[in-house]
């Protein structure tokens, strides 16, 4: 069996408001679809029935299970990236651990906690493959090595697991997504005029074949954040129908019975444009695959840090 984890920043379940979030506004017909009809938004999963402990608020359709996971950890102040990507990715509330959110990149505590083992060392460690399926394009590299630029969680956590990140050589043979999905902005804001550019459904296509190379794959998509921290609805817009593509993509090329795929977020942004800082919603975990699988996934699924020993569970039990 294998997963795919298709990683969001900053995008939380939140109100129908179309006023306010994009999610309530733009027509997103695949993930919709996905859904049942309903839209990614907080009352999208049906409240529990009172005084039902066992019982996980979710959403359930044919092909998919939605939750809604608390980013915040039961510490005050708003969820950040470093904090929440690394409580991802270790099972480990570093929040709470270190005593306060914190991000973008991760500081010397956060970074500890990634270097002491996480998702992509554990699987390494039992003989599993796994892969960032992001490019990163020349001068990222040259930024990192001149300490100009620090690795944030997701690379920080993929480096200290000896795994390589993806080039603009594997992008350009077809083994590596862009930032974008589409390479559209290597071309555009990288002065990279040579990039090939994918319509976002081929993306979509391409990462479904990607994740059929390893046990665990994982892509990260940030301009979610950065739409979310821009407060500009038009890029949202944009952004949204071209992530639905990618999905319909996905979706035709995906067999529900070869694995799981993931969606979900380390902190809520995009889903509330009346404030250019990060929200205290619930994050989505929206599982597609097929269903005896998505249920034991998401037993014990409540916030961030059931995550990462989910996913080593689904990956131990499924040879
Ligand atoms: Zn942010």
């Amino acid at each position: 069996m294998r997963f795919l984890f298709l990683f969001l920043d900053g995008v939380g379940l939140g109100a129908d408001d179309p006023g306010i979030n994009p999610f309530a506004l733009v027509e997103m017909p695949h993930l919709q679809g996905l859904l049942g009809g309903d839209r990614l938004l907080l009352d999208a999963i049906p409240a529990v029935e009172a005084g039902d402990p066992t019982h996980v608020a979710s959403l359930q359709t044919e092909r998919a299970t939605l939750l809604a996971l608390d980013a915040s950890l039961g510490m005050e102040g708003l969820p950040q990236s470093a904090t929440g990507q690394a409580t991802l990715l270790t099972g480990v509330n570093v929040p709470a651990a270190i005593g306060y959110h914190y991000g973008p990149k991760p500081n010397q505590a956060v970074a500890e906690f990634l270097r002491n083992g996480n998702l992509f060392t554990t699987l390494r460690r039992s003989g599993r493959s796994a892969a960032l399926v992001n490019a990163y394009p020349p001068g990222y590299f040259a930024a990192i090595e001149s300490g100009r630029r620090l690795f944030s969680a997701i690379p920080l956590a993929v480096s200290s697991a000896g795994l390589p990140l993806r080039t603009s050589q594997d992008l350009f043979a077809g083994m590596a997504l862009s930032a974008d999905f589409t390479g559209q902005g290597w071309r555009d804001r990288l002065g990279l005029p040579e990039t090939p550019v994918l319509s976002p459904y081929k993306a979509g296509e391409r990462l479904a074949a990607l994740a059929r190379e390893v046990d665990l794959a994982f892509f990260e998509f940030w301009l979610s954040d950065y739409a979310g921290h821009a407060q500009d609805l038009e890029s949202a817009r944009t952004l949204l129908t071209s992530l639905d593509q990618v999905l319909s993509g996905l979706l035709a090329a995906w067999d529900d019975e070869e694995g799981l795929v993931l969606l979900t977020s380390d902190h809520g942004n995009l889903e509330d444009l009346s404030t250019r800082r990060h929200t205290p919603n619930p994050v989505p975990a929206l599982l597609i695959g097929d269903r005896a699988h998505r249920d034991a996934f998401t037993a014990s699924l409540r916030d961030l840090t059931g995550v990462t020993p989910a996913i080593l569970n689904f990956l131990e039990a499924g040879i």
